[in-house]
């Protein structure tokens, strides 16, 4: 796809709510080993909330800034868990980012993945090494970058960044953690994957399904 519409990101939320739908058991489980065990609830009630708030009618004639705008009041209305303000964080920076244009051209949308990562660290203060989404979203953020610079089609863009952020959450079984609530456990936490970096990379992926 090398222009995208209000309803080409609005068909990204709904395959991103596709996906957290399915792998909600699977994230319940990661997060039940070193959390509480809510991360695949919060995921799926999020996005199915943004998938049905963005199939209103006034939206679907919208501009992207307004989609990213109403994803990101929806993930927050209906998320209580702390991925809820980090993602809404996430979507009102990318509509920030891609203000005043109704279609985006690859290297638009790049930046606004880019403003995503960025308004996630801000949000949340988490490092690289954290042992948080930002352990996927970093990566995954570089990666996006750099393919944008080599002049990348969007689905090489988010390719790349699918195949960083599955790397980085996989390198989250190595850490401790020092944000979120699995800083409590230290050592413990050793040898189980983060599941906000788990659900980054289905996230990811899911994008790059939606826009494909
Ligand atoms: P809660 O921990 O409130 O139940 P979730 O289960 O939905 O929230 O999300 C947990 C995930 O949130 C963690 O796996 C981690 O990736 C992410 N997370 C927690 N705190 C932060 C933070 N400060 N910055 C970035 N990500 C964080
Ligand atoms: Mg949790
Ligand atoms: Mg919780």
């Amino acid at each position: 796809m090398s222009e995208i519409t209000a309803a080409n990101l609005i068909s990204m939320f709904a395959e991103i709510a596709k996906a957290m739908a399915e792998s909600k058991a699977h994230l319940c489980e990661l997060d039940g080993v070193i959390g509480d065990a809510d991360h695949g609830i919060a995921m799926d009630l999020g996005f199915s909330t943004v998938a049905t708030n963005l199939a209103a009618p006034d939206i679907t004639a919208a501009d992207p800034t307004t989609v990213f705008n109403t994803a990101a009041k929806s993930f927050l209305n209906a998320v209580g868990a702390s991925s809820g303000p980090l993602y809404a964080t996430a979507f009102m920076r990318a509509g920030a980012s891609v203000k005043g244009k109704t279609v985006l051209t690859a290297s638009d949308f790049a930046d606004a993945f880019i403003a995503m990562a960025k308004g996630i660290q801000d949000r949340g203060k988490a490092e690289i090494g954290d042992k948080t989404m930002i352990d996927a979203w970093v990566p995954a953020a570089e990666a996006v970058e750099s393919a944008k610079t080599q002049g990348a089609s969007l689905a090489e863009i988010l390719d790349k960044a699918g195949k960083a952020a599955e790397a980085g959450a996989e390198a989250t079984k190595a850490m401790i953690a020092s944000k979120g609530r699995s800083a409590r456990l230290g050592e413990r936490a050793i040898g189980h994957i983060d599941p906000g970096a788990a659900s980054t990379a289905i996230l990811i992926r899911a994008m790059g399904k939606g826009l494909g």
